[in-house]
């Protein structure tokens, strides 16, 4: 870092932090404010007079003069002309007025922080709701309401917060501490809570959010010279702090860069301001190399992030666009985030609801077209991104129906793109971090408008001992559709393709994962136009134990056949049965069922295995047929393996009620 202390400057701090004692707390970094401008910027030379002659009050005053009508930087995402405030933000901004905060959307109604606002206060050990508590999500919506009914008390809750918070977690609490002689378990607290709220994560959000903030609220007579000189010694010490601690990896320092970026285009009278756009722009061109798969998906293997991740990079390069800046970013960053989209919309379910590996949740349609629409604006030649932007208004829909991402592992055996399509999405992949799972060989399976297989989700992450075994439950990979050893999770996620193949019948994908020590784990999996889908496992190795075949289907009422046939009972007709047979007779075992949808959300759903015994060297397969209901294949399923078949050649009958079908694969 370089250092811009002016000995002029530096004998002239203390005067300048005198006229605001008792109002502004001390910084982690002294360092006055006029230090960090660059302030032989012509449009400040009014503010340099002031700082010159030592009056400190008069620059405040200037600065504040300057920011209210600075030739505008352009904020990419806000438009002053059309603010609006949803019913959320709303809730959010009302709440906030009595200090009911809305520190994370899985806890709900929000809690009562304190009539003196105790920001370590944490009601229940899961850290994510310490963490969001400073991410400050009330504080837009408070600027928003200020902004567009000009009451008073919005713009004073959202600086008395913000002035309280800057107070109450000093960036040096702990030093602060250890020099005035506090105990050990003051320390320990301070050190604690300086993790929660100085986290490069949240406070990269808080660095992109005082933006808007700052925007909505600056011509306010409210917004005083004290408190601008406030804003932005604290803005400074955000960006300062984001830079030097960004992340090691995955889509946290994608958040901090864009942040970066976003800082130093906004603010360029800071003088390391150029600093923070090139860090920005060169971790981004760097981690999207990184990040990104050559089949376009983001390397934590998670539809959320991904989506996350897309967004980044285009909030980056809108509002490099915006103001000036397009150059900095190279053609090939704008074709891998385009290759990202497409990655989107083929793991989509035709009503656009989404599969929920690893620590996705479901997504609302809305939201999802949001995002399309304005991906679609990025790449507006691109007639399939349009198709499903506008809901098949518009645009045209790809000319195949399955696709593969063999790098990342996702694979989507689909029938078609309407409704009455049957959609099978397959996740088989390299490992990968925090929001993946051991699920290898999983899937969802989709049916005329129904997700018989939804993942089990993630339920909430990570917290104290009794949040993280909740999360550890729904990581599980016994509750996934995949294969066990012992019901044991997985030692190795490493799946490799070993064949694809699409034809106008049918979609065959084989993969394997080393899944245990002495274990390997096949799988090949046809799906059929008409909708069935059908599996073959098989487990070779020197290990012995039993082999399980997990299925947790959606909450719904099942029944057993004497045969082992599971059967749905839906009202309305839409049905499957699944099937399994084996090379040794198998156990139908009932095990527990949760999905979840969303934070700390959770039902209860059917789920079993099938299980066999495995000895030392055993190879065992297992077949399972996965038929939708109707007329024609309401009679019984019968599974008729080949007497010759090998893990390498396989073929089987399988018959439905009236319809026989043969699958084979030969790798
Ligand atoms: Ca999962």
């Amino acid at each position: 870092m370089k250092r811009f202390a002016m000995a002029l400057c530096a004998a002239l701090l203390a005067i300048g932090s005198t006229t605001l004692a008792g109002e502004v707390p001390t910084l982690g970094d002294e360092k006055s404010l006029y230090d960090l401008l660059d302030l032989d910027r012509p449009a400040l030379k009014a503010v340099k007079r002031a700082v010159d002659k030592g009056n400190f009050e008069a620059a405040d005053k200037e600065l504040l003069r300057y920011f209210r009508t600075r030739k505008a930087v352009a904020l990419y995402g806000l438009d002053l002309q059309n603010v609006k405030v949803s019913k959320l933000e709303q809730r959010q901004a009302d709440e906030a007025l009595e200090h009911k905060f809305y520190a994370h959307k899985g806890y709900q109604p929000s809690f009562f922080y304190g009539d003196d606002i105790d920001w370590r206060y944490w009601p229940v050990k899961d850290n994510e709701l310490r963490w969001q508590l400073h991410r400050h999500y009330w504080f837009i919506p408070l600027a928003k309401c200020y902004y567009l009914t000009h009451d008073n008390r919005y713009i004073d809750a959202w600086i008395d917060q913000y002035t309280d918070w800057v107070k109450k977690n000093p960036l040096d609490g702990v030093e602060r501490l250890q020099a005035a002689g506090a105990s050990q378990e003051e320390i320990a607290a301070e050190r604690e809570n300086i993790r929660f709220a100085w986290r490069p994560m949240e406070a990269g959000r808080r660095l992109q959010d005082l933006l808007t903030e700052f925007a909505l609220t600056i011509q306010s007579p409210r917004f005083t010279p004290e408190f601008l000189n406030l804003f932005l010694r604290t803005y400074r010490q955000h960006a300062d702090h984001v830079l030097n601690n960004y992340s090691e990896k995955g889509n946290h320092l994608l958040f901090e860069a864009q942040r970066m970026l976003f800082a130093g285009i906004y603010f360029p009278e800071f003088r390391e301001a150029p600093e923070w756009r090139r860090s920005g722009i060169e971790i981004l061109n760097r981690e999207i190399g990184i990040q990104v798969y050559p089949d376009g998906m983001q390397f934590e293997l998670d539809f959320g992030y991904h989506i996350a991740a897309i967004d980044i990079f285009l909030k980056a390069l809108g509002m490099a666009r915006l103001n000036g800046f397009e150059e900095e970013f190279p053609a090939s960053y704008i074709e891998t985030v385009h290759k990202m989209t497409t990655v989107t919309w083929n793991l989509l379910f035709p009503d656009y609801s989404n599969p929920m590996f690893g620590d996705t949740k479901s997504h609302d349609k809305a939201s999802l077209l949001n995002q399309f629409r304005s991906w679609s604006r990025v790449f507006p030649d691109d007639r399939q991104l349009e198709w499903f932007a506008s809901e098949g208004q518009r645009g045209a829909l790809p000319d195949y129906t399955s696709q593969q991402f063999p790098q990342s592992g996702f694979y989507t055996l689909r029938s078609g793109w309407d409704m009455d399509a049957t959609v099978t999405v397959v996740k088989a992949g390299p490992p990968a971090f925090w929001h993946n799972q051991p699920d290898n060989g999983t899937f969802e399976y989709w049916h005329r408008g129904r997700n018989f297989f939804p993942d089990s989700g993630s339920y909430v992450y990570g917290g104290d001992s009794a949040v993280l075994a909740q999360r550890n439950w729904f990581r599980q990979t016994r509750v996934h559709n995949t294969l066990t050893l012992d019901n044991r999770n997985l030692e190795t996620t490493d799946s490799k393709l070993l064949h694809w193949e699409t034809s106008p019948e049918q979609t065959l994908l084989v993969t394997e994962n080393p899944s245990y020590k002495g274990l390997t784990h096949r799988r090949a999996l046809f799906s059929t136009q008409d909708g069935l889908l059908v599996i073959v496992d098989h487990a070779s190795g020197d290990a012995a134990g039993t082999v399980g075949i997990h299925f947790n289907l959606c909450p719904a009422t099942v029944s057993f056949a004497k045969d082992g046939t599971l059967s749905t009972r839906f009202d309305d007709g839409n049905n499957i049965r699944i099937k399994s047979s084996g090379c040794k007779p198998l156990h139908i075992q009932q095990e527990e069922g949760w999905v979840s949808n969303a934070y700390r959300k959770k039902e209860q759903r059917p789920a079993y295995a099938v299980e066999m015994e495995k000895q030392p060297g055993e190879e065992l397969w297992i077949v399972t047929v996965i038929a939708p209901e109707d007329d024609e294949r309401r009679g019984s399923i019968a599974i008729v393996p080949d007497r010759n078949s090998t893990a390498d050649r396989f073929q089987v009958a399988v018959r439905v009620g009236g319809r026989t079908y043969t699958f084979k694969y030969e790798l």
